[in-house]
């Protein structure tokens, strides 16, 4: 039976261990040969100031490096993979603003996904969690049954709202369509198929690429020249992780914010409300676009006022991966953490995801979607 600390000397070294200090020799990377997750789990938590879920829920266990040791504990067998573990491993939002921190550019979500996985396999994943991906599995969809299963007839732009927006907002779907047709796009939706993102932050691969086969056939036999989205996970997905499963994807996939960003010009009327923003995680790290919302409400017209957090260091809605179905109390806890911050900047609060609207919403936020904003803006008679 190995004792307490046998893992520490296993990895690091009886000598290494007494001669050095351990934060300077993980620094300069004197660690090698270990995996990134005992790497992770040895970390002083150097990120814990940015995890939303840390910050809120106050526990050691759901801190990024806490749920690392947690994982490394469970891979080396010192630990049971039971259901109190796997609570503390899907306490996560896959908001990636550890890896904006981290020395290594590690993400903790990443690193759990494996452990996830093994989680879903052995019956011990959160009840939300597996009742999401049952709902995935039978119906394609994280909700059961779709609202609307619209297809769209070939060639042309497609309009992609994601599963939240079809489920919750469809006013917002409305919104981006019409707001399609005022820069002069014939786009038709296509819904009721999900892109398979919360499969995969579920650690589901295997559904994951069942999904995004589904869709990317979907995509293959409408024939886009451009599809639109207004998620951002989804053309993270689209994007991004496609293409790395070997899937063919069509030629241009934007968000509604990167599209509005491509305009030479609008022809709004501009609005003097006060205005706050909200940037999406998904859209500063897994898109690259820090700056693209504010950038966009000051040539709309708006007066903008910053929030505290913002750009690459924002701050989760707290409807991040698959929290809002393991989680759901601690997710809205955060979105009120988060709805604070921004309300002293503004009552109103633009953003760019349907995830973060409805986090907010459901949480007493006035939130429009960027989507929405434009529309009443450019001339159009939603939103506002
Ligand atoms: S993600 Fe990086 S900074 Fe955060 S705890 Fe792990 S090793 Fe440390
Ligand atoms: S992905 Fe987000 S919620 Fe998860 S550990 Fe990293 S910072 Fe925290």
């Amino acid at each position: 039976m190995p004792g307490r600390w046998s893992w520490l000397l296993e990895e690091v070294g009886l000598r290494k261990l007494i001669f050095s200090p351990l934060v300077y020799r993980y620094i300069m990377g004197e660690l090698r040969g270990a995996s990134d997750l005992v790497k992770c789990a040895l970390c002083p938590n150097m990120c814990r100031h940015a995890c939303p879920v840390s910050i809120v829920d106050g526990r050691e266990t759901t801190s990024p490096s806490g749920k690392a040791r947690l994982g490394m504990l469970v891979e080396r067998g010192y630990v049971d993979l039971d259901r109190d573990v796997a609570e503390a491993i899907y306490a996560c939002l896959s908001c990636e603003a550890c890896r904006r921190w981290c020395y290594f550019s590690f993400s903790v979500d990443e690193l759990l996904r494996p452990l996830r996985g093994r989680s879903i396999e052995e019956g011990k994943a959160p009840r939300g969690v597996q009742a999401l991906l049952s709902n995935l599995s039978e119906h394609g969809y994280p909700y059961g049954e779709p609202r609307s299963q619209a297809r769209p007839s070939g060639g042309g732009v497609v309009y992609f709202p994601g599963c939240v927006t079809t489920e919750h907002l469809p006013e917002l779907a409305e919104s981006a369509l019409r707001l399609l047709e005022l820069l002069g796009f014939n786009a038709q939706p296509l819904e009721g198929v999900c892109c398979g993102a919360p499969a995969y932050y579920a650690g589901d691969e295997r559904l994951f690429k069942r999904l995004a086969a589904r869709l990317a056939e979907a995509l293959e036999s409408a024939e886009p020249r451009l599809v639109v989205a207004s998620c951002p996970s989804c053309v993270h997905a689209l994007r991004n992780l496609y293409p790395s499963l070997g899937l063919r994807v069509p030629p241009r996939v934007l968000h509604v914010a990167e599209l509005l960003a491509e305009q030479q010009q609008f022809p709004g009327k501009g609005t003097s409300l006060r205005i706050t923003y909200h940037d999406p995680c998904k859209l500063v790290y897994a898109l690259g676009k820090p700056n693209l919302l504010r950038e966009l409400l000051v040539r709309l017209g708006v007066s903008v006022v910053d929030p505290r957090r913002r750009g690459d260091e924002t701050f989760c809605c707290g409807y991040g991966g698959t929290l809002p179905f393991s989680h759901r109390e601690l997710a809205d806890s955060i979105a009120r953490e988060r709805l604070g911050e921004l309300k002293e900047a503004a009552e109103t609060v633009v953003t760019a995801c349907p995830a973060c609207k409805l986090a907010f919403t459901r949480n007493g936020g006035r939130v429009l979607d960027v989507a929405e904003l434009a529309v009443s803006l450019l001339g159009g008679e939603r939103g506002g």
